[in-house]
């Protein structure tokens, strides 16, 4: 059986190994196929691809780009991607814009509540192309202000905290759009994980296919099998194809290995049969 990983991050974004080390690790893991999904952003596309052509993966290019939905943060992503499409790159450039401009808030928000330099504090945990919460959440940590990331995020980095600032991300349309030019495939990344009513994410699934979104991420790491079920129903009574990724950010976080995964349920078009 192949094992399949559509959903990865290295440090271009905010995880923790590099391209080459990412896609070394999946062989380990026994990964056949893995998508590079780094947040915002494709700059690591290039370096997993080279390695990839050395070993025995294929790796496929995407992207997880941020949305912001009826108020809230939604992640679509963007799979089998030409990275090279000027549409896209045009609209991951203003992507990175709204993240300069966010880190700068959030500096300015920490910096009220009595915590200093933590735009020049965060940076030394980026790449020069991607600043993200993650990032402020490493400054902290190094810093004494919480025992780790997680703690973190709850202390300062999620509504109502010091340090947050809510996203003014691109929108569903313009993503879907951004995805297609560049002959990719939109889904929409661990939908599961918005807290949406069944309803709600019915009506954002609804929209999402009109505009012309193709699946939704059935299985993702960590997740409740319930959950499986339910978004492989969801998926079957859209007509929509599903995926399957790991969102594995660093060998750190001991509950997400790449390709340790669960099938995805039978009663789903995997969204690699467009790829054969
Ligand atoms: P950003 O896109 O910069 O707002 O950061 C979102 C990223 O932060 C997610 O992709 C996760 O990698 C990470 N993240 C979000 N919530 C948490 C949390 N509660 N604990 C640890 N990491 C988190
Ligand atoms: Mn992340
Ligand atoms: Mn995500
Ligand atoms: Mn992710």
């Amino acid at each position: 059986m192949t094992c399949y990983d559509l959903h990865s991050h290295s440090i271009a974004s905010d995880g923790s190994l590099s391209p080459t080390a990412l896609v070394e690790r999946a062989v380990e893991q026994g990964v056949d196929v893995l998508a590079l999904t780094d947040h915002d952003g494709t700059e690591g596309i290039a370096e997993a691809k080279s390695t990839a052509q050395q070993l025995p993966i294929t790796l496929i290019p995407g992207v997880e780009i941020s949305v912001t939905w009826k108020n809230k943060t939604i992640h679509i992503l963007g799979l089998n991607i030409d990275e090279s499409n000027q549409t896209l790159q045009q609209g991951l450039a203003q992507m990175r814009d709204v993240r300069v401009e966010r880190a700068q808030l959030i500096a300015e928000r920490l910096s009220k509540a009595g915590i200093h330099g933590a735009l020049e504090g965060a940076q030394e945990f980026a790449s020069d192309v991607m600043l993200g919460r993650v990032h402020f959440a490493q400054f902290l940590v190094k810093n004494g202000y919480a025992k780790d990331v997680n703690e973190v995020f709850k202390k300062y980095l999620v509504r109502n905290k010091p340090g947050y600032v809510p996203g003014t991300w691109a929108s569903l349309e313009d993503t879907v759009n951004w995805i297609n030019a560049a002959g990719g495939q939109a889904l929409i990344a661990h939908p599961a994980r918005y807290k949406l009513t069944a309803t709600k994410l019915r009506y954002l699934t609804t929209e999402f296919k009109e505009l012309g979104g193709v699946g939704l991420e059935v299985v993702s790491g960590r997740q409740h099998p319930e959950e499986v079920k339910t978004l492989a129903r969801l998926a079957e009574k859209m007509d929509m194809y599903a995926s399957c990724g790991s969102d594995f950010h660093s060998p750190e976080n001991e509950w997400v290995e790449l390709g340790k995964l669960s099938a995805l349920p039978v009663n789903t078009q995997p969204i690699w049969q467009l790829w054969q």
